[in-house]
């Protein structure tokens, strides 16, 4: 795939969120020019792996007492999912699904598992902005005559600040650690396989979206990595929610503090452009590249935009 394909993939991951972000030309190019997806399950440690198709990274569980499985990516990439786990636990079904927030690349795939997950687990906070998103988007196809978007699944079982489950020899907890990416955003850890499903609360090397509509903090966010950093180990796996084209889904300790390190140079970066007294508008369009973070590549206006929000917000 060349590197234009794929950034622009990476990109139009994103699906409803470029459209809140006022980039509704290319969440329109992405339905028009469904590109086929490749479905890819990875082993990463003990029984725990990960799958890429299209949209934020699944994590699943696969031993001889369950499986579970983080994240649902879209509808089309969670039934190539679904296959692939039914293939692999001899259609066992699926004991866990857990949401890490409620972004529709995350979740868009729940209705594929309606009378196969026995249970939906979410952050409080992100079940709830999962259907304000969704009543939003109903009203305002209402409000111009357009379709009805489709229907959505939230999850059935929510948790304040933490939630834990056995299956089999491994243990399941999720946790919140929010506001950073949205407003409702909670990391799953594998206790046994010492892997941590960080959803989008980790970007590798990629300029992350930062939904502020949907109550984001980037300062906060900078706090709740350097909390999730001195919890694990250098041991510990991270799953990042989206990588750079060129870079892993799966991630180091070290990895983490490159993303704190970034949020951090993103702040700064805003704000001497603020007192420089360049407006809102001529930030959000520069594409310089931060010094120290050229892995990135150069700045886009989804995360300079919030960046400056923030900065600026009474
Ligand atoms: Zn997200």
């Amino acid at each position: 795939m060349s590197q234009s394909r794929r950034d622009f993939l990476a990109l139009s991951a994103f699906g409803i969120v470029a459209g809140t972000l006022g980039r509704p030309s290319l969440a329109r190019a992405w339905q028009q020019q469904p590109a086929p997806i490749t479905p890819v399950f990875t082993p990463i440690r003990g029984n725990v792996g990960y799958f890429t198709g299209r949209g934020g990274t699944i994590g699943y569980l696969i031993n001889k007492d369950g499986v579970a499985i983080v994240d649902t990516q879209f509808m089309d990439s969670a039934k190539l999912c679904l296959d692939g786990l039914q293939e692999r636990s001899k259609n066992r079904g699926v004991d866990i699904l857990i949401n890490t927030h409620h972004h529709a690349d995350h979740t868009g795939g729940n209705p594929v598992f309606k009378d196969i997950a026995k249970k939906m687990i979410a952050n409080a906070r992100a079940a709830q902005l999962q259907q304000q998103v969704y009543d939003t988007a109903v009203k305002s196809a209402a409000d111009k005559g357009g379709a009805a978007p489709a229907p959505i699944l939230v999850a059935d079982h929510t948790f304040t600040d933490t939630w834990s489950e056995s299956l089999g020899d491994e243990k399941l907890t999720a946790r919140t650690h929010t506001p950073a990416h949205t407003g409702g955003d909670a990391i799953v850890i594998f206790e046994k396989a010492n892997v941590v499903h960080m959803g989008d609360l980790l970007f590798n090397r990629l300029h992350p979206v930062i939904d502020r509509p949907a109550g984001a903090s980037i300062a906060n966010w900078i706090r709740m990595l350097d909390v999730v950093s001195k919890a694990h180990g250098k041991d510990t796996i991270f799953i990042a929610g989206h990588a750079g084209a060129k870079f892993p889904a799966v991630c180091a300790q070290a990895d983490l503090t490159v993303m704190r390190n970034y949020l951090t140079a993103l702040l700064d970066f805003v704000n001497t452009q603020i007192k420089t007294g360049k407006s809102r508008e001529q930030i959000v369009a520069m594409t310089d590249v931060i010094k120290g973070f050229e892995d990135h590549g150069p700045l886009l206006a989804r995360s300079l935009g919030p960046a400056y929000d923030e900065l600026t917000a009474k």
